[in-house]
């Protein structure tokens, strides 16, 4: 396994060293003279691991190793300390500090070499479990059928918008859409048809939105839109644009037929909290049922 190293020590003789004895295991040396180059270094190559010299002017090893940990684009670089002391409290120290390992000076090639890849490999695992973690967020925060956000994920994003909004003095716009009958298209075409509708809606919805907006499917065959930024008009006129999209033009079923759909939207402004502003939009879509659906209403 090779990666990128960072060596940093304020010798000349002892950088040199490193670096033919890495470069010769295919290794890429970065080198860096002191503590604070040694930062520099780290945040424009993002090096695999560090090679870190406890001794050395302006900052030293140990100060260096508590500046990288402080910095969360830097602190799960793994370190390995270089140090000529003999003193074990030195290395217990460094260790506590959060260092990976540590290497005595003078060392041999094989033990650098053995030390250096058990740092890489930890950092590999790293790398590769949050590569793991952020792909299972993403998941569980989609829904399956329609590809886009599902409610767990809206609640979350209600939430932080809504709290966002009250520290500076804005309304979080809140918007539900239902599918008119919707009933009727499972019975006359089949649940699968239904289906292939709903990812239908679910795209053309989030056609119609700005990226900053947040689209998902709140349940069944209800959508809920959260806007932010947006004024009251700016709501409404979303509000129309969603309804109208899915009304323009007519669903082509996967038999060839084609049919009509149509949703009923209710919308709501404000900062209360997420329960109040999706049940104020409920009931507001709710009079755009009564009213003949295929509409809009304001709460
Ligand atoms: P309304 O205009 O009053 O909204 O009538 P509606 O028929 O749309 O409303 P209702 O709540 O009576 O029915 C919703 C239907 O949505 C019933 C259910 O079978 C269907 N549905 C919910 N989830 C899914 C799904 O994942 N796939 C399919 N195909 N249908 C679904
Ligand atoms: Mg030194
Ligand atoms: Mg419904
Ligand atoms: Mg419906």
């Amino acid at each position: 396994m090779n990666g990128t190293i960072l060596v940093a020590d304020d010798s000349m003789v002892v950088r040199a060293v490193l670096r033919r004895q890495l470069e010769t295991d295919g290794h890429t040396v970065i080198e860096a003279v002191n503590g604070e180059d040694a930062i520099d270094a780290c945040r424009e190559h993002h090096p695999d691991v560090i090679l870190l010299d406890v001794e050395m002017p302006v900052l030293d090893g140990h100060a260096t190793l508590a500046r990288l940990k402080a910095d969360p684009q830097l602190k799960d670089i793994p370190v390995v300390f270089l140090t000529g002391r003999v003193d074990t409290a030195d290395v217990v120290n460094g260790l506590r500090l959060g260092a990976h390992d540590y290497l005595r000076k003078p060392f041999e090639a094989n033990e650098l070499m053995a030390r250096v890849s058990a740092a890489l490999r930890t950092k590999w695992l790293q790398d590769e479990l949050r590569t793991r973690n952020a792909e299972l967020d993403r998941v569980s925060r989609i829904d399956m059928l329609t590809n886009i956000y599902n409610r767990r994920h809206l609640d979350e994003h209600l939430r932080q918008v809504i709290s966002a909004a009250r520290r500076h003095d804005r309304t979080v716009g809140v918007l539900i859409v239902d599918i008119d009958h919707f009933k009727e298209v499972n019975d006359e075409h089949g649940h699968l048809a239904g289906d292939a509708v709903l990812r239908e809606v679910a795209a053309r919805l989030q056609q119609a939105m700005r990226t900053e907006d947040a689209l998902g499917r709140w349940g069944g065959e209800e959508f809920l839109a959260v806007l932010t930024d947006t004024p009251p008009e700016g709501v409404r006129v979303m509000a129309e644009r969603l309804r109208q999209v899915i009304a323009a033009a007519p669903f082509t079923l996967d038999d060839g037929s084609r049919i009509r759909v149509t949703v009923s939207v209710g919308h709501t402004n404000g900062t209360e909290d997420a329960e109040v502003l999706v049940h104020r939009a409920d009931d507001a879509l709710y009079v755009a049922k009564a009213e003949g659906r295929n509409r809009v209403a304001a709460a």
